[in-house]
């Protein structure tokens, strides 16, 4: 598919001769006064298209379509909720190629990373229509005669989604379709980085959702942080705000909607470690930190940041990493044979040279990579040799997640130095080992093992499944998505208590006059 395919498939054509409306709210907003963004592909640095976004009013106008909707959605059945959710699943599937195309177009990760997304997308919706017919409380007894007891769960409201660049679509359906089935209706402000890909998300969505008369379930306002952001942000008719990003973004929702008594739902920035022990299959360690390294050009919230090596192995395994990072092909993100594509723009790669310097100037040692890298044909786009550098525990730098491909590697003597540097950063996200030892892993599986939300044995780092709650610990936001009982972040819990009898007893035997 070229790039006129993709945009036609899509409804996005108009994109290139004008600037596409990004703001529905429940209907398409002709004219949004928020300013224009242009759509950058940072394969090759073209202009996919302009964007209008949505300013004060257009912000409003979303709230009073998500809220007049979830006056009648929320008395939906869930089931019936979860019909259409199983609609907008086959309608992602219908265009999960175009869809797949477009992510890697605007946003740079590899097709097949792009097509990975919109599966994500198509699992989610399966997950949420199973969901919509098992959002469970549980029932207790009563301490008192003749009483019922129980729990029962009610949608929430309108909630906000606001989204990183890194995952364009996936993290607008991880919270939208779960809530959706919840009950709850929603606004989302997508990065203004990857505004197309938004309202691709919404075309393929809306004629499901108008159809049955529920458009205003799905509200999209494209704007910047100010003012939409700062502004849904402290919006106290939106009781969750879920926001993923950066912690510095997390630390900033955290304060605004704490400070309004408000729930929110933070996956920020992870900064993950992967352990090798000397009884390691290599070849599995060697292809877990390649893909959790290089996979999306390093910017995945799970990317692969930290290996730390016993010391028993390092030198050997290192000589095997380096020759394979000389061999990793890099260009094109829209080619086949591409394994590493662009990273999303000049100022990404500012900051990786930047972390380099420092690490450098910190007695880090460049192992290989380093530079920028030029790829025939697509001059015009940000590509960066994948980057190695040997570091020490100490290292201030590596207490920060640099959003590139660049990993640092790091020796160490024996599993509980092993675990303490990997929990020694601020971050919480992902963590893995490779060992064959059972006792090894279980203790790096345990209490006192690793301190994230995510922690794997003999698999990397990136690369979650859809079933489990996603998310981390510590500055990573301590957010959960996605699978097991995430969903009960979208909806507000009911204590019920039912008298049957005529008397009154007091709960604790409390007698009163
Ligand atoms: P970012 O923090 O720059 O922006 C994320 C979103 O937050 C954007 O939509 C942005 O406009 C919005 N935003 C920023 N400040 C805001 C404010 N004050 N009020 C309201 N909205 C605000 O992040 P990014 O560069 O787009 O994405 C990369 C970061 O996201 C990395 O740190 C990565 O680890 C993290 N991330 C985390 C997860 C996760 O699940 N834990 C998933 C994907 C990305």
């Amino acid at each position: 598919m070229n790039t006129s395919d993709v945009l036609a498939s899509l409804g996005l054509s108009d994109a290139a001769s004008g600037p596409l409306s990004g703001v529905y709210a429940g209907k398409w907003i002709a004219t949004p006064s928020g300013g224009r963004v242009t759509s950058h592909s940072p394969g090759d640095g073209a202009v996919l298209g302009e964007v209008a976004m949505g300013g004060a009013d257009e912000y409003e106008a979303c709230v009073a379509s998500a809220e007049e909707a979830f006056q009648r959605w929320r008395t939906v059945p869930a089931p019936q909720r979860g019909e259409l959710i199983r609609q907008c699943g086959d309608a992602l599937r219908e265009k999960k190629d175009a869809l797949g195309a477009l992510v890697t177009l605007e946003m740079g990760k590899i097709l097949p990373e792009g097509l990975g997304e919109v599966q994500e997308m198509i699992d989610i919706a399966d997950f949420s229509v199973g969901l919509s017919r098992q959002l469970y409380g549980l029932t207790m007894h009563s301490e008192r005669p003749g009483h019922r007891m129980y729990e029962q769960w009610h949608p929430l409201g309108v909630m906000g989604i606001i989204s990183a660049f890194n995952f364009p679509v996936a993290v607008w359906s991880w919270n939208a379709f779960i809530a959706a089935v919840c009950g709850d209706t929603m606004i989302w402000k997508p990065s203004p980085i990857t505004p197309l890909c938004a309202i691709a998300v919404q075309n393929i969505v809306n004629p499901i959702m108008e159809a049955a008369g529920f458009g205003g379930v799905f509200n999209l306002c494209t704007a910047d942080v100010n003012p939409v952001g700062e502004t849904m942000i402290a919006d106290r008719r939106l009781p969750l705000i879920s926001a993923t990003g950066s912690v510095r973004m997390g630390k900033r929702v955290g304060e605004v909607v704490g400070g309004r008594l408000g729930r929110s739902l933070l996956e920020l920035g992870g900064n993950n470690a992967l352990i090798i022990m000397p009884d390691a299959n290599m070849e599995l360690a060697l292809s877990g930190v390649l893909f959790g390294a290089c996979g999306t050009a390093g910017q995945r919230c799970t990317s692969t940041r930290r290996v730390i090596l016993h010391e028993d192995i390092a030198e050997e395994f290192t000589a095997r990493l380096l020759k394979a990072y000389k061999q990793i092909p890099i260009g094109n993100p829209m080619e086949s044979s591409t394994l590493v594509g662009p990273v999303i723009n000049e100022a990404a790669i500012d900051t990786m040279m930047a972390s380099i310097e420092t690490a450098k100037q910190q007695g880090g040692e460049l192992l290989c990579g380093g530079e920028r890298a030029s790829v025939a044909g697509s001059e015009g786009g940000f590509y960066m040799q994948p980057t190695v550098m040997k570091a020490t525990p100490d290292m201030d730098i590596l207490q920060h997640e640099t959003f590139a491909p660049l990993l640092y590697l790091i020796t160490v003597k024996d599993l509980d130095e092993a675990i303490a540097v990997q929990n020694g950063v601020t971050q919480g996200l992902s963590s893995a080992i490779f060992t064959t030892h059972m006792q090894q892993a279980e203790r790096f599986l345990s209490a006192a093992g690793s301190d994230c939300g995510i922690a794997n044995v003999n698999i990397g780092t990136s690369g979650a499944e859809i079933g489990g709650a996603f998310g981390g610990e510590k500055d990573t936001g301590g957010g959960r998505e996605a699978g097991s009982d995430s969903w009960k972040a979208y909806m507000r819990r009911q204590t019920c208590t039912l008298n049957y009898t005529d008397d009154l007893p007091l709960a604790q035997g409390i007698t009163f006059g």
